[in-house]
């Protein structure tokens, strides 16, 4: 053991790493996480440390509670912390911890559980191979394939045929008739002999066409394939009932029978994972009494022990079972654990209990439709393009343009987002690609599925505000950075335009083609700012106002007038910070000066430029923020203030302006090197920040005539570098 690893471990057990922080470093420091990129969770601070659960309801080490809408990984069916279940368990240990079932012995739970699944699944299914995970039964099965056709005199029958975005495990056969491409491309994947066909996702792939109409096609695929390859060559077809892990693709009605029976057609194997559909999941014991399939093979895992002990089991149909039984002498396959008779004893206990509770009827006749309505409520949603599911199985599929089927490039990050803000609300769902997996527990509640509806209500709601914003920014942005001067014939005024942000706005309007109305205090500091503008070409106007003066904004109007510009741009960007100290020791002056300055003067200014802003085909407003109106700078109070006020006048604004062309915004300049932090924060390392001309991008694209966004705060965003090295 290393040495630091002793202390670790000595930490733990002395008490000092059961803080959830040192729980949490412990565990990052040497656990490699299955299906998570490991050095990004190292960075957030490692793993959520869970804790206990009890029904739906999970806890983290830090107390907070979880509905989990999830059921682990599709599999705490039963739901968390059931006390007979560790009843039975306590038993089986003290009677049996363990035999194998190798060499011509066995136990009474893996006895009594084999016929128990012999009996649960249809007909013709008898046989079982248990196993330890998902993987591990497809493996077997794989196996067990290969053998059968071997004895079957039909050595050369060793292709089989998996589909895209099919998730089977994660071992090297698994994973190869699985269709994950990433799993792929991590393991110089596939093993030779498989074949995919596409996913039966008809939201994806012909969203408008009939489903019976897709149905055929999807199968009709498959048959081609076959016969390309040669049916003589292929040895098993491989298929989730409904795709789980590649998100809930629920197939198109008719598909899977009509796959069904091409295999047999051409004699090839049909496999049915059901490793998640299994034990109740769509409201019948499996997914072949479902969709009424009778299958060769079929895969059982998750919800076979509801999760509480690895179990999982390969169940051998019929004509496969004889051939093993009659010709196949010594099996030579299985596993140390195979049938392990405590794992054997929980899948039964927990098969009881969903009989006795009756869970499957459950799901079927109550909280399922109950489940699969509320979700559909969601449909009209402007995220949602598909709500889909069977029972207490469903997938949101989100998308960008409802109308057009048009899917979110690159794909994956609005759902994980959908799905972090639900952890945020405490509610654990999954996120595949854009889609989001639901599946909870059997025993979930009607008014625990409201919460996660409701939820997922204000979820969408919230993030489809920001994809909205972000993708007309994008648009904007696009239309913007062609080499055509982006504001080419308009006329901006700027307030505060002698310095900081209003300048280097100033410079870069200049630059995009406008002509400028240049505002400050003084009109000495102001002429070498309009010297460099009028250099670049644009037509300039400075005005010497102090905007504390509630006559500043006649004044400006009457200017404008005299000029006989047109006004299409606002900036209001003039601010005073004041003294900075707590609010109870403010005086009254200085609050009345900063409040007057920073919003007083910009209502002002709102009101009497909007006669002019009414006459462009396009008047822009943008009001420069700051955190400090969301209290991010303590003792800044008078300005923080102003500021929060400001972001209400902007939201008034474009209320009253949404009939109009005229477009308002609050442009919040995040952290940048002015001289009014400066002198605020006089001891901060000034390299630290970028300069304003860093950050005038935002304001381009919200003054574009391209815009339509307004009642946003919109972050300027900054490219490359966040420190430009003392320009
Ligand atoms: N098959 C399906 C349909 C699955 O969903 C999974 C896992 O989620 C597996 C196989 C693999 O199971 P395991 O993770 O237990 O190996």
């Amino acid at each position: 053991m290393r040495p630091h690893a002793e202390e670790e471990v000595s930490q733990m057990t002395d008490g000092r790493s059961d803080s959830p922080d040192g729980l949490a470093r412990l565990d990052m420091s040497h656990h490699l996480h299955p299906f998570t990129d490991n050095a990004r969770l190292a960075e957030m601070g490692g793993p959520r440390v869970f804790d206990r659960g009890a029904g739906c309801w999970l806890w983290d080490s830090e107390g907070r509670r979880y509905l989990d809408a999830l059921a682990g990984l599709w599999c705490v069916n039963i739901g968390y912390g059931r006390a007979e279940m560790a009843r039975v368990a306590a038993e089986q240990i003290e009677r049996l911890a363990y035999y194998n079932t190798f060499f011509e012995s066995t136990t009474a739970p893996a006895a009594r559980l084999a016929a128990k699944l012999a009996e649960i699944t249809p007909d013709g299914l008898d046989h079982v191979m248990f196993t330890n995970s998902g993987s591990e039964a497809n493996d077997t099965i794989l196996r067990l394939i290969r053998q059968f056709w071997l004895l079957e005199g039909q050595p050369e029958k060793t292709v089989v045929i998996g589909r895209q975005e099919a998730y089977h495990g994660s071992t090297l056969a698994s994973s190869s008739v699985g269709g994950i491409p990433l799993m792929h491309a991590q393991a110089g994947l596939r093993l030779e002999g498989f074949v995919h066909v596409e996913a039966p996702h008809r939201y994806a792939n012909a969203p408008t066409l009939p489903e019976q109409v897709y149905a055929m096609q999807a199968a009709i695929r498959l048959e081609r394939t076959i016969k390309e390859i040669g049916p003589d060559r292929v040895a098993a077809f491989f298929a989730e009932p409904i795709q789980g892990a590649g998100g809930a693709i629920v197939p198109p009605e008719g598909y899977l029978s009509r796959v069904q029976e091409i295999c047999r057609r051409h004699d090839i194997l049909f496999v049915l994972d059901e490793v998640v559909s299994g034990f109740g999941r769509l409201g019948a014991w499996t997914a072949a009494e479902h969709f009424g399939l009778n299958p060769d093979f079929m895969t059982l895992a998750k919800g076979l022990s509801s999760g509480y002990v690895p179990i999982t089991a390969a169940m051998v149909g019929r004509r496969v079972a004889d051939v093993l039984l009659s010709r196949g002498g010594d099996l030579a396959h299985g596993f140390t654990y195979s049938g392990h008779p405590l794992a054997a004893a929980m899948a039964l206990t927990n098969l009881d209990i969903i009989e006795r509770e009756r869970l499957v009827e459950r799901v079927r006749d109550d909280i399922g439709p109950y489940f699969q309505d509320r979700l559909r409520s969601l449909s009209g949603h402007p995220l949602v393009g598909e709500v889909r599911g069977v029972g207490l199985l469903a997938g949101i599929e989100l998308v960008q343009d409802k109308e057009k089927h048009l899917f979110f490039d690159p794909p994956g990050i609005v759902a994980a987002v959908c799905r972090d803000q639900m952890m945020e609300r405490g509610i654990i769902v999954r996120a595949v690609r854009d889609i989001l997996i639901i599946s909870p527990p059997f025993v979930v509640e009607r008014d625990q599925v409201d919460q996660i509806v409701s939820n997922l209500h204000d979820v969408f709601d919230l993030v489809s505000q920001q994809v909205g914003l972000a993708l007309e920014d994008q648009r904007t942005e696009a239309a913007i950075s062609g080499d055509d001067r982006a504001l080419e014939g308009r006329t901006a005024l700027i307030t505060g335009a002698s310095r900081g942000i209003g300048e280097a706005v100033a410079r870069r309007f200049a630059e995009e083609g406008a002509d400028l109305i240049l505002v400050a205090r003084s009109a000495e500091a102001l002429r070498p700012v309009a010297e460099a503008v009028a250099g670049r070409g644009a037509r300039v106007t400075c005005v010497a106002v102090d905007l504390s003066d509630p006559a500043a904004a006649e004044t400006l109007a009457s200017r404008i007038e005299e000029t006989g510009a047109s006004l299409d741009i606002v900036v209001a960007n003039a601010g005073v910070l004041g003294e900075i100290r707590p609010l109870a020791t403010q005086t009254d002056e200085d609050m009345d000066r900063v409040l007057s300055v920073n919003l007083t003067a910009n209502a002002l200014l709102i009101r009497t430029l909007h006669r002019f802003l009414n006459a462009s085909d396009g008047g822009r407003v943008l009001l420069v923020g700051s955190g400090a109106g969301t209290g991010g700078f303590a003792d800044w109070a008078p300005y923080g203030a102003s500021k929060a006020g400001l972001d209400a006048l902007m939201r008034t604004y474009a209320a009253e302006t949404r009939d109009t062309s005229i477009r308002v915004n609050l442009v919040d300049p995040g952290e940048v090197r002015t001289a009014m932090r400066a002198a605020a924060a006089p001891d901060e390392d000034p390299e630290r920040l970028p300069n304003p001309d860093r950050i005038t991008d935002a304001f381009v694209r919200l003054a574009s005539p391209v815009s339509t966004i307004s009642g946003a705060v919109v972050p300027v965003s900054i490219r490359g570098e966040t420190s430009d090295g003392g320009v």
